[in-house]
């Protein structure tokens, strides 16, 4: 070959952008070209429903208008079905396409029968069976029951690769849920549901496919992505782009073996020679970093636009399918979190669970991971609560996979409390993972890989996917951005890229693992401007790889305290029964364990530790804590036939429960004594000392209430407290001069609630400025003085049927005086408000830059200020059981029994108490609402006496216990010294073999109580534990009870038979102590 000497046919440089938007036509799957390109080829036949070759009929569970969707009877279980039809117990009908199949959260079944032509079962090419209701299905073996793949509907996930068999002839079932991936929501997806949805059956087909013609498909797709998105100076990408445009020019649409013309060019030109094979990934330069590595997951939301009972499908649905890929793609790794989706899929599918499931996680393909019970919120839930979503969570995985998790996985979520750290330690996790924290709205948050360090110090080593989602396609997109987007790249320049259909489950999908292979094979090829990516790296390969590049993590940069997510602040607020019934259950779960363990150990032969109900009765409490059901996300059915009835069980069950403890105590002797469940006020007696008489003066304005301690005014107009002052100091509480509410504390203001988007999730920035007070008294009058309380009564009218009564009282009882706290109690009769935000307000005279919030097992401070515009996105803050606001020598705190929103700026504190929400529940929080809080003024800066005051309004139940058990009762434990520790659960060993629990790991023939403390404001402190026991060793384990962190040394007390135990903690640090007896 030589150089012509003339030229006679001249070549033009192709124009870029129109060279680029040409490729588009090859495999577009509509428009003009179709026929005359690509898809023309993806079928060698097909055959629709025909009701010969391909029959299929169908049967509709009964399902009643307006009754629960999500009663056990309108989701009968495969048995139940099939073997009803086998006893032709059920009228199958034919089915035809178009035909509809609902209403909304029904199950329609379909049987589907085969008979596939002879010629396409001879070729021994796999053979395809379609299927697209518009909902979500699952394919059923009737021999074994078992599901082997699953359909998404509305053109996702749509084929069932046929198992190969000679004769040609399938039979199975399909189960449909008449609901869409993301439920049925009218208009938008996050609307409330359309409860009268139908579904149209569109495609039920048998396929032979030309698998060149899919194969090129991908291909070219990924080239063409390289193509468009390549950097514009790269020769990557121009050649990608020339390359592409020869394939099409030999492509022939009158020449089927064209196709394969066509993917043999591209591949000798830019793919390595082992682009379909999953030899890819160990194939390249080893020397050059891997910058991507791809992980398999769905998020499943445990509840959200669809109930828990649905969830329950979309597990097997989700998960099945997987399984299913394993087999077919050997690199495929994919994980899996939440206990509860693991142990409702043993409930409903054992056989899959056990013989499908359990061996990929012995293969190494399929991992459970995080460690929790759900992925749950962690702004609300209490800090036992935490700390059991770990201990059930933990000892599921340890018991049905041997394995716990190290890593806790929580890619969405509303926000992360300052004390996951350290929970996280002290269950076996040292590695976090999320994602969410990219959707903040005011301020970008500036790493990716980081070491998050929690109030006590404990860090965790983190990582957010630099592609800012969870649930990416595997475009080729999602691997650069996950690349580029690498905001920690100084110190470690990889990220995860988490992908998988998500939210709704679902999960990979035999596409991305094809596009995956085919773009690692391009970066093998030509070098990393593609970035090398790996799939069948497993989580933790990832997280060993960040330690072995950053010095073991000490390179990386720090975050210290809670990462405050700027957005979704609503969720403190919303859906304000559930979260009342969840401070309720754990207030109750609380006092049973503090009860039981006493009983099981007073009564050993008389009462049985209720380990199973406990268990029980937590796991529906931690399921509620869901990141979408405890903040207030989901949809109405969610909430109405579900989380609240389920929690208000945990709680009924608790007070059958506590009855029963109190019987077995003899609470109902004449020689009874009360106790309580507070460690420092354990021993009630009945001592009651004589009320003192409350003094109230009228005045022209005011009615002044004093007790002795403190005068409190109410103003007579407004109903509002205008003055709270210490009688022997003259110290005044309350400010009436400065700031923005210049009408007193307890003052009820309305804001309003249009969030951009996201309603019930979201409360924004310029809702703070657009506000009302609500001074339209009815009435305000002195109540009778009784039960140690005297108090006035205000009513205010929100609008023509809706009211606020609120009692404002003082307490009279001897024994409270030197702790004296304002009581209020609110009922809101009928909120039936539209985005509006109701909050009351306490303006207080005090300054400080700080107010400090309770969270769980300590506290977080927070600005008053808007400096930054770190400040400002602190708008609205997350609190538990109090708010306090401190200078050096005077401080209010406001404590409260079922509330989390709060805001403390300038001279005003504000408690959010309801919102008004319309989507995507339209009722939300609408009905008649009792909130109980208290302010408490206080000499000097915040300390334990709010703690306990705070504990104290909301474990206030008092137990009958006969005289007898007294004082042993008292004695099992009891704590001394600095008042800042906080005894604050005990329960029985779980591994106790007496008390058999169904979590037990190691059963161990001792008696065994373990008890929980934890320093809560922030200072090293010491303490010492003081039991009856007959102690044979002490020592402090870690949460999960299964690892021993320290042997603790005992004494005995030389007066009596008491055991000394000295304890000393940490600032913040969560303590347990597991007394060996
Ligand atoms: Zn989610």
């Amino acid at each position: 070959m030589s150089f012509d000497r003339v030229n006679y046919d001249p070549k033009f440089k192709p124009v870029k952008g129109i060279y680029e938007d040409r490729l588009r036509q090859f495999i577009s799957k509509g428009g003009d070209y179709r026929d005359l390109n690509l898809p023309k080829f993806y079928d060698k036949q097909r055959i629709v429903l025909d009701q010969n070759h391909v029959k299929l009929t169908w049967y509709q569970v009964p399902f009643e208008s307006g009754s629960s969707p999500v009663s056990p009877d309108k989701r009968p279980s495969w048995e139940s079905i099939i073997k009803a039809d086998k006893n032709n117990e059920l009228k199958f009908q034919n089915a035809s396409i178009n035909q509809p199949f609902g209403p909304s959260w029904s199950t329609t079944w379909f049987k589907v029968e085969l008979n596939i032509p002879q010629d396409w079962v001879d070729s021994g090419e796999q053979l395809i069976f379609q299927f697209d209701c518009s909902n979500e299905g699952v394919v059923i073996d009737p021999n074994t029951l078992n599901p082997q793949t699953a359909f998404s509907g509305n053109g996702e996930r749509t084929e069932y690769l046929l198992p190969k068999q000679k004769n040609g002839q399938y039979s199975f079932y399909i189960e449909t849920g008449n609901n869409g991936m993301f439920g049925c929501g009218e208009g938008s997806t996050i609307n409330p549901p359309d409860n009268n949805r139908y579904f149209h059956l569109q495609k039920a087909a048998i396929v032979w496919p030309d698998w060149n013609a899919r194969g090129l498909y991908i291909d070219f797709w990924m080239l063409g992505d390289a193509a468009r998105e390549l950097p514009d100076d790269s020769w990557q990408k121009n050649r990608a782009r020339t390359i592409a445009n020869k394939c099409m020019d030999l492509f022939d649409p009158m020449d089927r073996a064209s196709v394969l013309k066509c993917r043999e060019y591209i591949h000798s030109e830019y793919f390595d020679k082992f682009s379909d094979d999953d030899q890819v990934y160990s194939q390249g330069d080893p020397n050059i970093f891997t910058t991507v590595y791809g992980i398999g997951n769905c998020h499943i939301d445990t509840a959200w636009l669809w109930p828990f009972a649905e969830t329950r499908r979309k597990i097997v649905r989700s998960w099945s399918s997987q399984c299913t890929l394993m087999d077919e793609y050997p690199e495929y790794q994919f994980v899996a979190s939440q206990a509860q989706q693991f142990k409702w899929l043993l409930e409903d599918h054992p056989d899959f669970f056990n013989k499908v499931l359990v061996p990929k996680v012995q293969q190494s393909q399929f991992f459970p991971i995080g460690g929790s019970w759900v992925e749950n919120d962690t702004n609300i839930p209490s800090g036992e609560s935490l700390a059991r979503q770990f201990f059930l969570g933990q000892r599921f995985f340890l018991k049905y996979f041997g394995i716990k998790s190290d890593v806790f996985w929580l890619p969405d979520t509303f926000g992360y409390s300052s004390q996951i750290p350290q929970l996280c330690k002290l269950s076996g996790i040292d590695k976090f993972l999320t994602q969410k924290l990219s959707w903040n709205n005011i301020n970008s948050f500036p790493h990716s890989t980081f070491n998050w360090a929690g109030i006590d110090g404990s860090q965790l080593l983190t990582h957010m996917p630099p592609g800012n989602t969870y649930t990416a396609d595997s475009h080729f997109g999602d691997v650069l951005r996950t690349s580029r987007q690498n905001k920690s790249s100084e110190f470690y320049g990889a990220g995860l890229m988490l992908y998988g259909k998500g939210d709704g489950g679902g999960g990979p999908t035999r596409e991305m693992l094809e596009k995956m292979r085919r773009i690692r094979s391009m970066s093998n090829r030509n070098g990393n401007v593609i970035p090398k990516l790996q799939v069948g790296t497993n989580v933790d390969g990832f997280y060993q790889d960040v330690l072995k590049r950053t010095n073991n993590g000490n390179d990386l940069p720090t975050w210290c305290g809670e990462l405050y997510f700027e957005f979704h602040r609503g969720t403190y607020t919303s859906q304000a029964q559930t979260k009342r019934l969840m401070r309720l259950s754990e207030v109750k779960l609380h006092d049973v364990e503090w009860l039981a363990t006493k009983a099981s150990i007073l009564c050993p032969d008389s009462f049985k530790y209720p380990v199973e109900k406990l268990s029980e009765l937590w796991e529906n409490t931690l399921l509620c804590q869901f990141h979408d059901v405890l903040p207030g996300s989901c949809i109405e059915i969610v909430y109405k036939y579900e989380a609240i009835p389920m929690l208000q069980k945990v709680v009924n069950e608790c007070d059958n429960l506590l009855e029963h403890i109190q019987t077995v105590l003899k609470g109902n002797t004449e020689s009874s004594l009360t106790v309580s469940t507070l460690s420092w006020q354990e021993n009630l007696g009945s001592n009651v000392q004589a009320p003192i008489v409350p003094n109230i003066e009228e005045s022209t304005d005011n009615y002044t209430i004093s007790n002795g301690v403190l005068n409190v005014s109410v103003n007579k107009n407004l109903g509002t407290i205008t003055s709270i002052k210490d009688i022997n100091t003259g110290t005044e509480y309350i400010d009436i001069e400065n700031g923005r509410n210049k009408n007193g504390a307890n003052q009820f203001v309305i804001f309003d609630d249009k969030p951009l988007s996201w309603q019930a999730w979201d409360t924004e920035l310029y809702s703070v400025n657009q506000f009302k007070y609500l001074t339209d008294i009815e009435e305000v009058k002195v109540l009778p003085t009784t039960d140690g309380v005297c108090g006035i009564e205000v009513i205010v009218k929100v609008s023509e049927d809706c009211k606020i009564r609120t009692k404002i009282t003082l307490p009279t009882d001897k024994a409270k005086l030197d702790e004296t706290t304002v009581d209020i109690t609110t009922t809101v009769e009928n909120w039936n408000a539209r985005n509006k935000f109701l909050k009351v307000e306490f303006p207080v005279n005090i300054r400080n830059d700080t107010a400090s919030y309770e969270t769980q097992f300590g506290i977080m401070k927070r600005p008053t200020h808007y400096n930054t515009s770190w400040d400002v996105a602190k708008f609205e803050v997350c609190h538990h059981k109090f708010a306090d606001y401190s200078e050096y020598t005077k401080g209010v705190s406001i404590l409260n029994n079922c509330k989390y929103g709060f805001s403390t700026h300038g001279n005003l504190m504000r408690l959010s108490l309801l919102r008004s929400p319309k989507a995507p529940d339209a009722h939300a929080d609408m009905g008649t609402h009792e909130i109980k809080y208290s302010i408490y003024p206080h000499k000097g800066q915040l300390s334990y006496k709010t703690v306990r005051l705070a504990h104290e309004l909301n474990y206030n139940q008092k137990f009958r216990i006969s005289k007898e058990f007294g004082s042993q009762f008292n004695n099992i434990i009891r704590i001394i010294g600095d008042e800042n520790v906080i005894l604050s659960n005990i329960k029985r060993g779980e591994d106790d073999v007496i008390i058999n629990s169904p979590y037990a790991l190691k059963p161990e023939n001792t008696n065994s109580m373990v008890v929980r403390v934890y320093e809560s404001l922030g200072g090293e402190s010491h303490a010492k534990l003081i039991t009856n026991l007959p102690l044979q060793r002490v020592v402090k384990v870690d949460n999960l009870e299964l690892e021993v962190l320290e042997e603790v040394n005992f004494s005995k007390t030389p007066s009596n038979d008491d055991f000394n135990i000295p304890i000393t903690l940490r600032a913040f640090e969560i303590a347990s102590y597991k007394f060996i007896f």
